[in-house]
């Protein structure tokens, strides 16, 4: 027996009901009957025109090769975009997208965390004028058909095997990562291929690379050409660590610095420590008021925002600077260092940026994402 909606094999998890064999591990998503058959999700004809579109910006050379070699594979097989953080990724798949709605077919931009949808849906009806652009996810799950959907990987259960194409972003970002209800359900939402977008991939997405069920293509340079800013790791005994932060952060007054912690709790009280020196913010998964905190920080050029890994994804500030206090605690992995890490030098008017890692002791982690920045630095030459 097989979850037509999970894909679960496990046994345990079915039960029979009054109706019959259902899957308890998808559960949340209300039950999926094992032996109704199902039937692919019926949604409207695409518009006349949807696939004309129009970028902000011309693409560089090297995201042009990668955006037509991807268009070109996605036809016949399942696509992985290996683009650094900043590398522009969501415009690289702009003309896979714009094919497929020429030709009529369906297509959803999936994401794993909510507060990007709307931010994507809104970039995405500006590139694609004439379709209908529509943003599925917890709060707006009114109307769930469009020509190019944008939902969060939750959302996904909604449709069956109805996408000629799944473009998803960040599949090794939390609650996608290791999960495997939403890692079925992204399976059996399609009938078409999958393009996944990352600066980070996990070893699920490296195996299947390996085995040939995917092709990887890579693109190490961001869009001004200059290098990724790799960190300068610095080991400090942790009781005085905060005199280098505080060194680093006057020599930056005049820029926005971003100071990632391991813990809530570290955050709130550095914040408390902080704000008496800096105009200080704290942004963790416990902070309500979040977007608008994000908002008055990006808009003020300068200050301090004090953050857990909440923040560690998906935001560009620019001129920003940052630093990772604690880098070498568990809590954060290569990927995420990263990320973090991949914050600075984005906007063309600001491509460089100061990436200081603080550790207490020597941190293999911390060494692996140097180097592997150093190595996507030396690729992109
Ligand atoms: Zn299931």
């Amino acid at each position: 027996m097989q979850c037509p909606r999970c894909l679960n094999t496990d046994q345990e998890y079915f039960y029979r009901g009054s109706r019959g064999w259902y899957c308890r591990r998808c559960i949340p998503f209300g039950r999926a009957m094992l032996e109704e058959e199902k039937e692919p999700v019926g949604l409207a004809a695409i518009q006349k025109g949807s696939g004309e579109y129009t970028l902000r910006y011309p693409l560089t050379e090297a995201q042009k090769t990668v955006s037509r070699q991807c268009a070109r594979l996605i036809r016949d097989t399942d696509v992985l975009l290996h683009c650094v953080c900043g590398s522009g990724k969501t415009e690289l798949v702009i003309e896979s997208i714009a094919m497929m709605l020429k030709e009529g077919k369906k297509v959803c931009f999936a994401i794993p965390r909510r507060q990007v949808v709307l931010e994507l849906q809104e970039r995405l009806a500006g590139y694609f004028p004439n379709a209908k652009v529509i943003a599925v996810c917890g709060g707006h799950t009114d109307e769930t058909d469009g020509d190019l959907i944008v939902a969060t990987t939750h959302q996904l259960y909604r449709y069956y095997r109805t996408f000629d194409l799944l473009v998803l972003d960040e599949p090794d970002a939390f609650p996608f990562r290791g999960n495997p209800v939403l890692h079925g359900i992204a399976e059996t939402c399609r009938k078409g291929h999958m393009i996944c977008l990352t600066a980070t991939p996990d070893s699920q997405l490296l195996k299947k690379v390996r085995e040939k069920k995917m092709v990887s293509l890579t693109l190490n340079r961001r869009p001004h050409g200059q290098p990724l800013p790799v960190p300068v790791i610095r080991i400090v005994p942790g009781l005085f660590m905060v005199l280098p932060l505080l060194r680093w952060l006057q020599k930056h007054r005049s820029l926005p610095c971003m100071v990632f912690v391991p813990s809530v709790r570290l955050a709130e009280c550095l914040g408390v420590f902080l704000s008496l020196f800096f105009d200080c913010i704290v942004c963790t998964g416990r902070t309500e008021n979040r977007d608008a905190l994000i908002a008055a920080f990006r808009e003020q050029k300068a200050g301090v925002m004090v953050c857990t890994t909440v923040m560690e994804r998906g935001m560009t500030v620019e001129n920003v600077q940052v630093c990772v206090y604690k880098a070498d605690s568990r809590i954060f992995d290569e990927a995420g260092l990263v990320q973090m890490a991949g914050r600075a030098g984005r906007v063309f008017a600001h491509p460089d940026g100061d990436v200081l890692f603080l550790c207490r002791r020597r941190s293999e982690t911390a060494e692996r994402c140097a180097a592997v920045l150093q190595e996507a630095n030396a690729c992109a030459v």
